[in-house]
């Protein structure tokens, strides 16, 4: 194949890698933490709960084998955004040196603070399936409150929120690790490769393998995504943007209509029209974290 056609190819992929070998690869990762290896408890995943550190560990070293697999791939520019609870969980002198890692979770794009269109590619890391998923670790979307989000009709969790956000500029998840529930659930909304990480016994309990194990798992799939980047699909879900949020309670969606164009569908569901993706993701992210009483 002559590189123009190549380069064509590329083109129409919407990918900005393939033939620039020689610019170090630009690299998003987004880690979560109920979707960590060796993390069979809610409480490891609290800052006051039983081996939480024990939890942090786990989480930094997952971050280190996918960072390995991907400077061992090639040169690499890498950023890793922080994104469980206060998002400030990974040991930041225990993560590799060469990274840059953004801490803390009052971020108006919280899970995908940082990612912008200068990224060949994104990971997701430690995460989890959408809320209401059977047999599926800490099963949620953003928080508690939501019992369901569709973009454009389709339903997401995080995983494919934060993918639609990637999609929008061009940017493909590559690979993707969580309970065996999320890897099956963003595998078949993105086609991203993905691996699982544990089982699910129910929302509270995980049947585990040893953390050598997942993180082999972790190095073979990033390198296994790494191989197949020119490749991979971009999850664009368009624009417009209508959001439906469904939520536990009634008050969330009471307070909501405070925001004008806000439409409520019944008691609990609400659904507005966001021009563009960043809009509807920071409206979302509002939605149902700076909303309290
Ligand atoms: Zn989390």
């Amino acid at each position: 194949m002559s590189k123009y056609v190549l380069t064509l190819l590329v083109l129409f992929a919407g990918h900005k890698t393939g033939f620039a070998q020689n610019s170090p690869l630009n690299v998003f990762i987004s880690v979560d933490m109920e979707g960590i290896g060796g993390i069979g408890t809610g409480k490891m995943t609290s800052s006051s709960g039983k081996d939480y550190d024990t939890g942090r560990e786990l989480m930094t070293r997952e971050v280190n084998t996918v960072i390995d697999a991907i400077l061992e791939h090639g040169p690499a520019t890498i950023l890793v955004n922080d994104s469980h609870g206060d998002m400030q969980n990974l040991r930041h002198m225990k993560l590799h040196p060469d990274v840059e890692y953004i801490q803390g979770n009052i971020k108006p794009l919280g899970m995908v603070q940082g990612l912008d269109d200068s990224f060949d590619a994104a990971i997701f890391i430690g995460y989890h399936a959408r809320a209401g998923t059977e047999n599926a670790f800490i099963a949620h979307t953003g928080s508690g409150s939501v019992k369901g989000l569709w973009l454009n009709n389709t339903e997401v969790g995080e995983g494919g929120l934060n993918a639609s956000f990637a999609g929008a500029l061009g940017v493909p998840v590559i690979f993707a690790a969580g309970d065996q529930a999320f890897a099956d659930q963003f595998a078949a909304l993105t086609g991203a490769v993905t691996i699982s990480t544990k089982v699910a016994i129910g929302q509270q309990v995980a049947r585990l393998v040893h953390p050598d194990e997942v993180n082999r798992r972790l190095h073979e799939g990033t390198t296994k995504a790494l191989e197949n980047l020119s490749q991979s699909q971009i999850f664009d879900i368009g624009s417009p943007v209508t959001i439906r949020m469904r939520f536990a309670s009634t008050t969330r969606p009471d307070i909501l209509q405070a925001v004008p164009g806000m439409k409520r569908i019944d008691g609990y569901t609400v659904e507005y029209d966001a021009d563009t993706m960043d809009e509807a993701y920071r409206l979302i992210r509002l939605m149902y974290k700076y909303i309290s009483w």
